[in-house]
């Protein structure tokens, strides 16, 4: 606790050095510059703070009362925290709306995401369709995210499936060039689109075109070479697949967000933190059908590959009951610390977003290794260790499609 209250003075200190705004672009942008980057700061005490409560949340499982005082430096902590991401969050709103406006595309400009004979058309509630002019066939799905589901298939050998869906979801998430979205990014867009507290309102395509414009142009801020436009209408139709199937041009804002959260950049255990959020009541606390609207909404983003039958099906309802009895018996509501501890053991679920992180997080790491089966050196990705067999090493190419060798079977235990 004493350790979180003075990284939180200090933040504080620096939030009430902040002066007026410029009315200068330019300086207005080294404002929006300077915030965003204390913001992304923010990040780490807000874990310091989250870890404190859980601490105290912990303790009182265990019948173990806090101590007054200590009840009431918890207390002080957790108002002063709040204050600090008011002020912050103000601060941001400020600057964001001074310095460049980002203009969301026109339907004119989504246009140009195909070129002929292919043409962008739209229904009366705006959502997209693809007319092929030689073919004279019409697609929901844009030519370029049918050519993706279609190399998908390269991947059908994959014989365990949370692995096999993370690698089809890996390639997706780079199409969509995702994986370059910071999750804090995402979520200041969210804010700042007036999305926070909104949950269980509809966004129509509209609305969703404008957020994906912010959220595409502070992508591009840092990487000038990804296409916005062609990555935006490939996020609408990869979110209409998932979301909204019928096309009715409307989807929850939590599915929204959770879609995108669970593709975009950044720690697992910080996306679950923000998703319980999204969640939870005033007290922090969520009850059985607000985990359920939760893991229904995760579980939408592999069903749309065809790969929901290994996770539960799209019946989550076990789900929410392993997570509530590993709470505790008879609970009614639970709170943040029981739901990481839940999504720590992977649960059924949620095991294929685990396995998207692993695979991301290793891609490019070398093991100075020959691979038992292939003979590939040094293994490139992940590198698995047989835990009967001396020393046996497996890339992940040959652990993916189930391989075995003369003396190790694929019953073996792996790490
Ligand atoms: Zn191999
Ligand atoms: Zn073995």
């Amino acid at each position: 606790v004493e350790e979180v209250s003075g990284r939180l003075d200090e933040a504080q200190k620096t939030a009430d050095g902040w002066g007026p705004i410029s009315q200068d672009p330019n300086l207005a942008d080294q404002h929006a510059h300077n915030v965003r980057k204390f913001r992304e700061g923010l990040a780490e005490l807000q874990r310091g703070v989250d870890d404190v409560n859980d601490q105290a949340a912990r303790f009182s499982a265990h019948n173990v009362p806090l101590t007054p005082a200590n009840s009431a430096k918890l207390h002080d902590l957790n108002n002063r925290w709040k204050n600090l991401e008011t002020a912050v969050n103000d601060r941001w709103r400020q600057v964001a709306s001074r310095s460049r406006e980002v203009t969301p595309l026109t339907p004119a400009q989504l246009a140009s995401s195909v070129s002929p004979p292919w043409e962008r058309a739209t229904t009366s509630n705006k959502v997209p369709y693809y007319i092929n002019h030689d073919q004279e066939s019409t697609h929901w799905d844009h030519p370029i995210m049918m050519d993706l589901l279609d190399s998908m298939n390269e991947f059908n050998h994959i014989k365990f499936s949370a692995y096999r869906t993370a690698t089809k979801l890996r390639m997706l998430q780079k199409k969509l060039s995702l994986d370059l979205a910071k999750l804090q990014m995402a979520t200041d867009v969210f804010d700042e689109h007036g999305l926070r507290g909104q949950n269980d309102r509809l966004i129509d395509v509209g609305d969703m075109v404008v957020v994906l414009s912010a959220l595409y142009a502070n992508i591009s801020a840092d990487h000038p070479e990804v296409n916005t436009t062609l990555a935006i209408d490939l996020c609408l139709n990869w979110l209409l697949n998932v979301y909204d199937s019928q096309r009715t041009g409307q989807m929850r804002v939590l599915s929204f967000k959770i879609g995108l959260v669970c593709l975009c950049c950044g720690h697992l255990e910080e996306k679950y933190r923000y998703m319980f959020r999204l969640i939870a009541d005033p007290n922090r606390l969520v009850d059985q059908r607000k985990l359920g609207l939760l893991l229904h909404d995760c579980v939408q983003v592999p069903r749309q590959l065809g790969e929901v039958a290994a996770f539960g099906g799209s019946n989550i309802e076990p789900s929410v009951r392993s997570c509530f009895t590993k709470a505790g018996k008879d609970r009614e509501t639970i709170e943040a610390v029981h739901f990481l501890a839940w999504v720590q053991q992977e649960p059924q679920s949620l095991v294929w977003l685990a396995v998207l992180h692993r695979v991301a997080a290793s891609e490019n790491i070398q093991h100075q290794v020959k691979c038992n089966i292939c003979k590939a050196y040094p293994i490139v990705g992940l590198r698995y260790r047989c835990l009967k067999c001396l020393s046996f090493d497996m890339c992940q190419r040959c652990f993916f499609d189930g391989r075995s060798g003369k003396s190790h079977k694929i019953t073996h235990p792996m790490r």
